[in-house]
């Protein structure tokens, strides 16, 4: 329970899976050419907060490898 606590005061996404319905709490990175925030998803578009694709492309601006983990 304490673990959990912590966890939800560190930067997780808040969006939520489609299809699933359910929060998707992954990690969050930020693109380092246009600054956009978002989880990364291996599989299309899941996540309502989704800001990169599996190959590290920036749904925003197109960067690719600009991905840096949010702390
Ligand atoms: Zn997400
Ligand atoms: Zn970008």
């Amino acid at each position: 329970m304490r673990y959990e606590a912590l966890k939800s005061d560190m930067n997780l996404c808040t969006g939520t899976r489609t299809g699933y319905g359910l929060a998707c709490r992954g990690t969050l990175y930020k693109c380092a050419k246009c600054g956009h925030t978002g989880c990364k998803q291996n599989r299309g578009r899941t996540c309502s907060n989704q800001a990169f694709s599996v190959e590290d492309r920036c749904l925003e601006c197109g960067a690719v490898g600009q991905m840096e983990v949010l702390q």
